[in-house]
């Protein structure tokens, strides 16, 4: 079915929905080395959510948002990955996003870490989540309203940025114990919480009207 509303169009709009890449737009994976799940570090690991696609076309043909990927990737500076590898991942989101006819309006890395490897990467910057940096960056070369927009994380670090910088925050998961009490401990509530980035249009659409 069509949405009714009209299409308002994203692209001069000065609101955003900011998204959080690994966790939201595409699958973590189990790293048996590690023992727990991790950030793909390779193109192939990278699994984009089958509803992607449908959601970034609702938010930004529907509800008139850009909609902007804001990510850390410390895997390059401790040569987990080679930037060559990040930006084949990156292409099979943006080409999942073309075959569902729509795209992201920008896309935002901090590929810095306070213990890189690799010497250039290892600085203590602004940029990092749960700093607000890239997201103040993004707002600026885009035009918008920070109180107007969101940023969709399934981290805590998400919310803190998405808090620094003034957005409301939607984290994505469930209401387990774990994460009750880890935002108890760290003074971290996000506004809103779902259980997947595909339920994020219906609840903007219950905010909107
Ligand atoms: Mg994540
Ligand atoms: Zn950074």
């Amino acid at each position: 079915m069509r949405p009714r509303r009209a299409k308002v169009g994203a692209s001069r709009s000065n609101k955003a929905i900011f998204v959080d890449r690994d966790g939201v737009l595409n699958d973590l994976v189990y790293n048996e080395e590690e023992g727990r799940v991790l950030s793909p570090f390779s193109a192939r690991e990278t699994r984009v959510f089958p509803f992607v696609a449908g959601a970034v076309r609702a938010l930004r043909d529907e509800l008139g948002f850009k909609v902007i990927v804001i990510s850390n990737q410390p895997g390059v500076s401790k040569k987990q990955f080679t930037l060559k590898e990040l930006e084949k991942m990156n292409s099979k989101i943006r080409r999942e996003l073309a075959k569902g006819g729509t795209r992201l309006d920008g896309e935002y890395y901090c590929l810095h870490h306070p213990e890189a490897i690799i010497k250039k990467y290892k600085v203590v910057c602004d940029c990092r989540k749960p700093k607000a940096g890239l997201l103040l960056r993004a707002a600026a070369e885009n035009g918008l309203d920070l109180k107007k927009s969101y940023f969709v994380g399934d981290g805590l670090i998400d919310v803190e940025a998405g808090r620094r910088a003034g957005c409301r925050t939607i984290l994505v998961g469930h209401m387990s114990t774990f994460i009750t009490d880890l935002m108890e401990k760290e003074n971290v509530t996000p506004d809103f919480m779902v259980s997947s980035f595909k339920d994020v249009p219906a609840l903007l659409r219950t905010l909107d009207s």
